[in-house]
């Protein structure tokens, strides 16, 4: 009987299953606790965050540490990036259902995520083979059909689907790439670590108006460098 209760939620569509179900409490305590309480109030970010199974985008050997305050390993010298700063980036994008966003950075496959529980469709790009490879079967594991992944350097951004609403660099450059922010549709977002890779670096907004850009520097942070083939 049980079984069949369990196959029949399924059916009818909340699929990310009894075993996220096992985080779900972790979960919501990390939205409540780490991104409400830090001033997120997007709210179609916040549904995403409680939606995205965490736990299935880091190393099983992490899988407990998932929602926890800060990143995680996820091989190759990578990290999926601290929860807040996913919710974050994805808040001053403003993202909507009628978009289309652009990441640079797949790693994990977890941003990319949270942003295709909200807009039209993300295309994302990776750098390490290996890490593209797996986060595109995590994708199409999980169901994310609105989310196209390839390998390859991100600097030249992904020119055939450009122009992009959305565009969320997960990796720190030295300097902002030209086509990216060619690429960048009208009143289009761009959200990017700008600064050396040893150092702390600076989270910039750009905002395309009028076919100008407004810069706005927003916090400190620091990722992994921005690298190039
Ligand atoms: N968004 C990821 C964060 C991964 S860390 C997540 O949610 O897990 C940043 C990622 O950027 C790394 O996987 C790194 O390999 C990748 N990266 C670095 N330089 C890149 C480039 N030029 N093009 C594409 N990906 C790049």
């Amino acid at each position: 009987m049980k079984r069949v209760i369990i196959i029949f939620i399924c059916i009818m569509g909340s699929c990310a299953y009894p075993q996220a179900d096992r985080f779900g409490a972790a979960r919501e305590r990390m939205v409540n606790v780490q991104i409400v309480n830090r001033g997120i109030t997007h709210s179609a970010t916040l549904k995403a965050m409680r939606n995205v199974p965490r736990h299935l985008f880091v190393p099983k050997e992490y899988e407990t540490d998932a929602y926890e305050d800060y990143p995680l390993p996820i091989g190759y010298g990578q990290t999926i990036s601290q929860p807040y700063i996913v919710a974050y980036m994805t808040e001053v994008v403003n993202p909507t259902k009628k978009k289309r966003a652009l990441e640079i950075g797949t790693g994990s496959g977890y941003q990319a995520a949270v942003l295709a529980e909200i807009v039209d469709t993300v295309y994302t790009i990776e750098i390490v083979p290996e890490l593209a490879r797996e986060s595109a079967e995590k994708f199409r594991d999980l169901g994310y059909g609105n989310i196209v992944s390839k390998f390859g350097d991100g600097y030249k951004g992904w020119p055939e689907h450009a122009p992009f609403d959305i565009i969320v660099v997960t990796a720190a450059a030295e300097e902002i790439p030209q086509p990216l922010i060619d690429q960048l549709a009208e009143n289009g977002r761009l959200v990017i670590p700008v600064g050396a890779p040893s150092a702390v670096q600076e989270l910039i907004l750009l905002t395309k108006r009028g076919g100008n850009i407004e810069t706005k520097r927003l916090s400190f942070v620091r990722f992994v460098p921005f690298r190039r083939l």
